[in-house]
């Protein structure tokens, strides 16, 4: 599928649950989420055929967040499901860590090829203090299963937070030495949660990428296409870093994106213009027609850009919580 400005999209993000076990400060607010009743959330029967139509239009890559996916109930037996569908040849899991070792081995065996792990202080007290919560042994802990179990391409996600996480810059990249892992910086986007932190906590992947160079020359890896992410290797080192830059660098004119709420609403951008529902034609005699129609409508609205910045935006973060959109 290409829309009205030329861009291929065949990228699906797919959030299963709002809920997660952890409550980041610049992801939920900290009186949580309105929890929806269980009545609102797609099935996975309903998820599996929106994916076999939009697998049919071109979709080829899926990636299931949240909220906390692990959180969900079988999860594997969703991606089996999802392995079974012709033309889908990436299913992605975005994760916490925190349940993680308890289902590596489940995931591995039920098709995930990829796994990226949300990770934002290697210092006990701060995981905490961002997260408000506990665990970062557990997530170190998943990382370690992850690699037992045999998961070739792990990423570590990092949201840059000025004056909180970027004395640990160097302590992340250096995670890269002797580990096949990649790293990958993600500029803090200003979202509606209440405990926020501001706009002036913003830190730059140029910044990080800059001290990043003090552990050796940055060899950009051009043949590790990677839609969002800058990505070098630092000379020597094992794994890779990359740089996701929202906000500094935009990459909107690649974006190859869709995503799919917990709840069968489809926003074809972080700030959508219009939201689409699927969940309501799905019990029609048409609903393959319907949500194919759909699917197509979402790809023709697509907006040029994101614009965080606007007057419009900022009115929209009051509606804009990641957690309900799966980062
Ligand atoms: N619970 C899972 C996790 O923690 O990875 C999946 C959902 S989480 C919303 C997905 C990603 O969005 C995480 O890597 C998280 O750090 C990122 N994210 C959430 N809020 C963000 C923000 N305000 N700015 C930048 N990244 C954000």
């Amino acid at each position: 599928m290409f829309d009205r400005f030329g861009r291929k999209i065949d990228y699906l993000r797919i959030s299963v649950t709002d809920r997660c076990n952890l409550r980041c400060v610049y992801c939920i607010p900290s009186g949580g989420i309105l929890r929806r009743p269980h009545s609102e959330i797609l099935s996975f029967e309903e998820i599996h055929r929106i994916v076999n139509v939009a697998v049919r239009l071109g979709i080829n890559k899926v990636r299931i967040t949240g909220g906390e996916p692990l959180i969900r109930k079988d999860l594997h037996i969703l991606i089996k499901s999802f392995k079974k569908i012709n033309g889908l040849n990436e299913i992605a899991l975005t994760t916490n860590g925190i349940l993680l070792s308890d289902y590596t081995a489940s995931l591995k065996n039920a098709g995930l090829d990829r796994l990226n792990i949300s990770l934002d202080s290697l210092v006990s007290k701060r995981f905490e203090k961002i997260t408000r919560g506990a665990g970062l042994n557990k997530v170190l802990d998943g990382i370690e299963s992850a690699f037992s179990a045999g998961f070739k391409s792990i990423k570590i996600n990092t949201v840059l937070i000025k004056d909180f996480n970027t004395d640990e810059i160097l302590d992340f990249a250096a995670l890269t030495r002797t580990r096949p892992l990649n790293v990958r910086f993600i500029e803090y986007m200003a979202t509606a949660s209440d405990d926020s932190p501001d706009d002036n906590l913003f830190f730059s992947c140029f910044r990080a990428k800059e001290l990043c160079g003090k552990l050796g020359n940055l060899i950009p890896i051009s043949e590790m296409p990677d839609g969002t992410a800058r990505v070098y290797k630092i000379e020597g080192f094992m794994g890779t870093i990359g740089f996701i830059s929202p906000i500094s660098e935009p990459f909107c004119n690649t974006c190859n994106k869709l995503r799919l709420t917990s709840n069968g609403k489809l926003k074809n951008c972080l700030h959508p213009s219009k939201t689409i529902d699927l969940k309501e034609v799905l019990n029609r005699e048409s609903a393959d027609r319907d949500i194919a129609m759909l699917i197509r409508e979402a790809v023709d609205l697509k907006p040029q850009s994101h614009s965080f910045a606007s007057s419009a935006a900022k009115q929209e973060k009051e509606n804009f919580s990641m957690c309900q959109i799966g980062g």
